[in-house]
């Protein structure tokens, strides 16, 4: 009897679980809808947590920070055409931040595209210029090495956004259990990422060659950025820095790699040490607009840059004067073995560290003066100290720390101290404003010890406010601290004379319903929500909030007229 009993069969959906589950995969961002609701219950019903959002887009933003903080793929999952639409945002945060991500989308059934199917769209070709590797299993038997390759291909190299395209059809064939296990058993075995080690060894002249420039510079500095917090290449760098004696300036994720507090930190000193140092190590990250090109005026036109990266197109984009191919642990590994046979390290009377010392001194205690003003109505300066320092009261684990916005994400940078790596999530390379709430959630299921604080504009926070319900639902620990000053940039700050023409009663294209209740909003699904508009207050909800670590919005009124247009990037608008 050659009839299969029907409860020995399983179909795509469980089959796609499965191979993930098999892959290591233990969380999963998304939305459910046809044709994906049971490839979520599947995943549960295997372990994987599913975190279920309100849209696409904030699960998209979680799923990429949650491959930034733990190394492994986010994954999300989308219903078709529009919900795949509605993930690209996240698709392309995760590219442009080099972050790996797999976005899951249900498609259509085969057989009725191009006939104008239910959310039909030829999504392989939709996710091309948001993805670095993309497929669609056209069987069920496809869906096991699919599976790997996505998940290979997102952590392979330079990470990034890779896509998996399950039509409807595909998901409803079955295979028998005992086909399912050796097909995924093969898929599995065939995964490069599990077993061998990304990028190449870096020749040892090339080595050579770097360590021998910074030893004879005369104003070196070490930068780095999110590429070496992905690489974990905090230990090294430390070694490097205290070792050499070199000064240090973090991008902005890259703060916390080694502390803020670090007498080494260049950071309030940033100016001068781009500006005149003459040999540059760069580290895991890239010469674009957020460190100026590397070029003048900001840079000096002799520097010489040493760039690591594990990117190869990318050295070949910035010409540097050495480019060191190579996974940012490693490198600097072999850096410090290098430094090793022949250690040197510059004096703290060295004149270069010197002048960055005092000039970061000065600095520091300028904006240490204007910190330490109690002004209310709120600038956005008084809130941050008393954030600030709650944040630093915190034991370790430190916190994880979300921060978007014009003028809160660049007052932020410069007042809140990082001590730990990866310890921040921002707009990033793409200045995405509305990743908030996604980051904090993932942040809070990748690092369950951590409390997650997120401090955004209303503008940022509005993008995606519903998520304040999934973080009631999951009960997750993280306070949402909203900088409320009525709009993007500030709230309707139109003269009576500049009001004018057939639309005059319309508000400023710039402003929001003014002292909007954001706090209300979590109190609706049963969070904590708190309203301040003083410095006692502010500092009572944030010791209520960091010890419950509950699921909490704090709404701070900040004077409307406080905040700059387009923050510190007014050139560019
Ligand atoms: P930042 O925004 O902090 O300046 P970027 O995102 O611009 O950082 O740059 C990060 C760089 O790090 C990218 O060019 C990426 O290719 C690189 N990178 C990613 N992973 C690694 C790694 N393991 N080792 C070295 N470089 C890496």
């Amino acid at each position: 009897n050659t009839q299969i009993a029907p409860e020995t069969l399983i179909d795509g959906n469980i089959l796609v679980a499965k191979s993930f589950a098999r892959c290591g995969v233990t969380h999963m961002f998304g939305v459910v809808g046809i044709p994906v609701t049971s490839l979520a219950n599947r995943a549960v019903s295997l372990g994987i947590r599913f975190l279920a959002f309100h849209n696409e887009q904030s699960a998209g933003y979680a799923a990429s920070a949650y491959g930034y903080l733990t190394g492994r793929p986010g994954l999300l999952l989308t219903v078709s055409g529009p919900g795949c639409v509605h993930g690209l945002a996240g698709l392309s945060n995760a590219m442009a931040n080099a972050w790996p991500m797999v976005m899951i989308s249900g498609s259509c059934d085969q057989k009725d595209a191009g006939r104008g199917d239910f959310q039909e769209l030829d999504q392989i070709e939709a996710v091309k210029p948001f993805s670095k590797f993309s497929v669609k299993a056209k069987d069920i038997k496809d869906i096991p090495n699919c599976v790997v390759q996505v998940i290979d291909q997102a952590v392979s190299g330079r990470p990034g956004g890779c896509y998996l395209d399950l039509p409807s059809d595909v998901l409803h064939q079955t295979v028998t259990e005992p086909e399912a296990e050796s097909l995924v058993t093969a898929a599995f075995n065939s995964s490069k990422s599990k077993s061998v080690a990304n990028g190449s060894e870096v020749p040892t002249s090339e080595i050579e060659g770097a360590v021998e420039l910074l030893r004879k510079a005369e104003r070196p500095l070490i930068v780095f950025g999110k590429g070496a917090a992905y690489a974990r290449a905090e230990n090294e760098l430390r070694k490097l820095v205290e070792t050499t004696g070199i000064p240090f300036l973090p991008t902005p994720m890259g703060k916390g790699l080694l502390p803020d507090t670090h007498e080494l930190a260049a950071s309030a000193a940033r100016s001068l040490a781009i500006g005149k140092c003459d040999v540059a190590l760069v580290v895991g990250a890239r010469l674009n607009w957020l460190l100026h090109f590397g070029e003048p005026p900001k840079w000096s036109k002799d520097v010489k840059f040493i760039l690591v990266d594990i990117c190869k197109d990318e050295i070949e984009l910035r010409k540097p004067h050495l480019g060191l191919v190579g996974d940012a642990k490693k490198v600097l590994e072999l850096t410090n073995k290098e430094i090793k046979d022949d250690p040197f390290c510059l004096a703290k009377t060295h004149p270069w560290v010197e002048a960055i010392s005092k000039k970061a001194k000065e600095n520091v205690s300028r904006m240490e003066a204007q910190l330490a003003k109690d002004v209310v109505p709120f600038n956005f300066l008084t809130p941050m100290r008393i954030i600030r320092d709650a944040i630093l009261g915190v034991s370790s684990p430190a916190p994880i720390v979300v921060s978007e916005g014009a003028n809160t994400m660049d007052v932020g940078r410069a007042v809140l101290i990082q001590t730990e790596p990866r310890s921040r999530l921002d707009a990033g390379t793409w200045g995405t404003m509305g990743v908030g709430l996604g980051y904090c959630i993932a942040a809070a299921v990748a690092e369950p010890d951590r409390l997650v604080v997120a401090v955004e504009g209303d503008s940022g926070f509005g993008f995606s406010a519903m998520e304040v319900e999934t973080l009631v639902r999951y009960q997750l620990p993280v306070v949402v601290i909203v900088f409320n000053n009525g709009g993007v940039y500030g709230g309707d700050r139109r003269s009576p004379e500049e009001i004018t023409g057939p639309l005059k009663g319309d508000p400023a294209p710039t402003s929001f319903v003014p002292s909007a209740a954001y706090h209300i909003l979590i109190e609706a699904f049963g969070g904590k929500g708190y309203l301040v508009e003083t410095p006692d207050e502010l500092k009572s909800a944030l010791a209520e909030a960091f010890s419950a670590r509950k699921p909490t919005v704090i709404n701070v009124v900040i004077d409307p007229y406080a905040g700059a247009e387009s923050g510190r990037l007014q050139h560019k608008n």
